[in-house]
């Protein structure tokens, strides 16, 4: 079994940047507004990282109602399957309350986290990610999943201990994708699963 890393946090800090800069795709929709990730997007590392399976998430909001509800259990879901939790957060905007929130629920899960400082191109990782010392996570890991830098430090860190085998891979990854397109409710998805 290949390690399993989700990435989470609130929305717009660039879990889906990092999610398309570690698989090397352009799957995760990435855009300036919250709530374009609804469900669990699940992806292998590229070849430069060590091979792992990285699950995107919706972004998790404080008194989430209706589909951001859905998309926090959804988010949930990632955090109780995966065996390390990578807690995003945006060093440009500092630490905020919506942070702490994200920070109160995966600490519930028990699970091993690291802290990851997104949006630090440009800056001292250091001191930029000093802020967030106070969410209880230890040393923030300074990246720019945009810039991709950073991104081997992380993922060394991330996967620390855990076993990690290239046999593991589908053998299938860089063969012919086929998309499955069709009204709504035709089945689409019954199909993909089976
Ligand atoms: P998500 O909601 O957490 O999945 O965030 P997205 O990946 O959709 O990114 C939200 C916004 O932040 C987009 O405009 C990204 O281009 C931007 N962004 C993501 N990573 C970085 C980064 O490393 N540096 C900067 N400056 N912007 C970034
Ligand atoms: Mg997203």
């Amino acid at each position: 079994m290949l390690p399993v890393l989700a990435l989470v946090g609130r929305p717009n800090v660039g879990k889906s940047t990092l999610f398309n800069a570690l698989t090397g795709t352009r799957d995760a929709l990435v855009a300036d507004l919250p709530g374009l990730t609804r469900d669990r997007k699940y992806g292998y590392t590229r070849a430069d990282f060590a091979p792992c399976i990285v699950v995107d998430t919706g972004g998790l909001v404080p008194s989430a109602d209706g589909v951001e509800r859905l998309m926090a259990q959804q988010s949930l879901r990632a955090v109780d399957e995966a065996d390390r939790i990578l807690f995003l957060v945006d060093v440009r905007e500092g630490c905020t309350p919506a942070d702490q929130f994200v920070a109160s629920l995966i600490r519930r899960s028990g699970k091993p986290v690291i802290l990851v400082a997104n949006k630090a191109e440009g800056l001292d990782g250091d001191t930029a990610g000093a802020d967030f010392h106070q969410l209880g996570f230890g040393e923030p890991q300074a990246i720019s999943a945009a810039h991709a830098s950073g991104l081997t430090g992380l993922m060394e860190r991330a996967l620390e201990g855990l076993e990690t085998k290239v046999s593991d891979l589908p053998d299938n990854r860089d063969r012919i994708s086929v998309a499955v397109i069709g009204r709504p409710n035709v089945g689409k998805s019954t199909l993909i699963n089976r």
